[in-house]
């Protein structure tokens, strides 16, 4: 079997087996939620409601703030208590709209397509919390979805335009991680110029594994939203790209596909990051992405499993986009799992209804070890971009010691971007940014593959995110 890959990467210890076989569990959100109103990449949104408004699941609490930007949307019904600022996973603080869950969940009334009534009786009754089938995201046959569903026939009748509003007003963005806006990234600037949709299932950062379960339990449903994006950019290929550690994926996925001609699934071979859109890219077409240009540059648009969820559940059910599947790992975490989260929820109410630390972690990343970022409480929110939250009983890179660079060279093999990390690292500790940029410093994809090669533990990603940021603040500054 042909297997897909790209120059570089490392194979750190993926942690997987935590949680890779735990069925999609339910978590009930707490009774205050905090909706983020930058929860995508681009200007926030703007708050449609005030004080002491009511509201209901799934309604609208922030318009997008302009063309690079996303909706935002209640995942409970009650009453907004306030624009307040909370803390992002990032660390800083940022607008939200704080909503008293009345757990009456009382929703407002979605818009499908007409005839989508086959799909939603496969679920029966919506669930008391508001949801289509989120009492039990059990594994499902992929022709029986979708064949209730009947994408093809939908599709037929459907404008392009009409497909890209409403993922537009469902608010759906990238929710591998950027947060791009979905709506965007699926209007190029030359759609004619794409030849390649892919659907970005290869989950390489460690101990995450949601997108996996939602390949394995959704599938049909992911056909439907890769369909519906295919229905923008006419006759190009459509591949699910899943690293060969989830050979179940690969098989239920082919399994459903085999009827279809022009998608298809490509096996990676598992190697982190291969997730990256540009390893991914190269993997896949051999074509070039560099920081300069987009995916759509290269004639790829690259779509992660969870947003070709939400793409669905935006086209064919008219749902916006205010849920997400989440994994919570790590030694540190009693009962690690699957969880479908609302958005708004705080992260201390995720741990603990998830079932709560077997011990007091020393570090808690939000998001995977490799990409995540790590956290210094648990009063962050759950957002449309939290694919994880992984927890340790013991800080080991806190514990490492740095040495002096025994020029070993294994920075350098690990660079997906064909960098010399320990290079670039010394020329941004000497303040040297012009060499950094001649060296091709801002091509660096912020993988960290670099630093967890090292043997003399330098940190060389955290020193070339710093080069990086000074010359992309020197620039803003400049343009000003
Ligand atoms: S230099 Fe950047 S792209 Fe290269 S390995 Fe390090 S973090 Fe990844
Ligand atoms: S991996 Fe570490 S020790 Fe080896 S060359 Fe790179 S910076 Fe130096």
């Amino acid at each position: 079997m042909k297997k897909f890959t790209f120059r570089g990467g490392v194979h750190p210890y993926d942690g997987k087996e935590l949680t890779e076989n735990e069925p999609v569990r339910t978590l009930e959100p707490g009774r205050e939620l905090a909706f983020l109103l930058t929860q995508h990449i681009g200007a926030p949104a703007v708050p449609t409601v005030k004080k002491g408004d009511r509201v209901l699941t799934g309604q609208l609490l922030g318009e997008a703030g302009g063309f690079v930007s996303a909706r935002v949307f209640s995942s409970v019904s009650g009453t907004v208590k306030g624009i307040e600022k909370r803390r992002t996973a990032k660390g800083d603080f940022a607008d939200a709209v704080i909503v008293e869950n009345d757990f009456l969940y009382e929703s407002v009334p979605f818009e499908p397509l007409e005839g989508m009534e086959a799909y939603q009786a496969l679920f029966g009754q919506m669930s008391s919390s508001g949801w289509y089938g989120l009492h039990e995201l059990g594994t499902r046959d992929a022709e029986k979805v979708l064949e209730a569903i009947k994408p093809d026939s939908h599709l037929r009748d459907m404008h392009p335009s009409d497909v890209l509003k409403r993922i537009r007003e469902a608010g759906v963005v990238g929710m591998g991680g950027a947060g791009f806006p979905t709506h965007v990234k699926l209007s190029p600037s030359d759609p004619e110029k794409i030849d390649y949709v892919l659907i970005n299932g290869s989950e390489c950062e460690p101990y995450v594994t949601c997108d996996y379960r939602l390949m394995c339990e959704r599938p049909g449903e992911l056909i439907a939203g890769l369909k519906a994006v295919l229905k923008l950019f006419g006759d190009v290929q459509g591949i699910f790209c899943i690293e060969d550690n989830k050979p179940e994926a690969i098989e239920i996925l082919r399994k459903a596909l085999r009827r279809e001609e022009h998608i298809y699934v490509a096996p990676c071979r598992t190697k982190y990051p291969e997730g990256a859109e540009r390893s991914l890219i190269k993997a896949i077409t051999h074509r070039d992405v560099n920081s300069k240009m987009l995916p759509a540059d290269a004639g790829c648009i690259v779509v992660n499993v969870s947003t070709a969820y939400a793409i669905f559940e935006a086209v064919f059910l008219g749902k916006p986009d205010y849920k997400r599947l989440m994994t919570v790992s790590g030694d540190a975490i009693a009962s690690p799992g699957n969880f479908l989260v609302p958005t708004g929820m705080y992260y201390s109410e995720v741990i603990q209804r998830a079932g709560g630390f077997l011990q007091p972690p020393e570090k808690l990343i939000a998001g995977g070890p490799m990409m995540g970022f790590a956290q210094g409480g648990m009063d962050s929110v759950t957002t449309k971009t939290s694919s994880a939250l992984t927890a340790f009983s013991l800080d080991i890179v806190s514990r490492e010691k740095e040495t002096p660079c025994i020029n070993c060279g294994r920075c350098a093999d690990a660079c997906p971007a064909h960098l010399v990390p320990s290079h670039l690292a010394g020329m941004v500790e000497r303040h040297e940014l012009d060499q950094f940029e001649e060296n091709y410093g801002m091509e660096c994809v912020n993988c960290g593959s670099c630093s967890w090669s090292c043997p003399a533990k330098r940190p060389l990603a955290a020193l070339i995110t710093q080069g990086r940021q000074t010359i992309l603040a020197r620039k803003r500054k400049a343009m000003k």
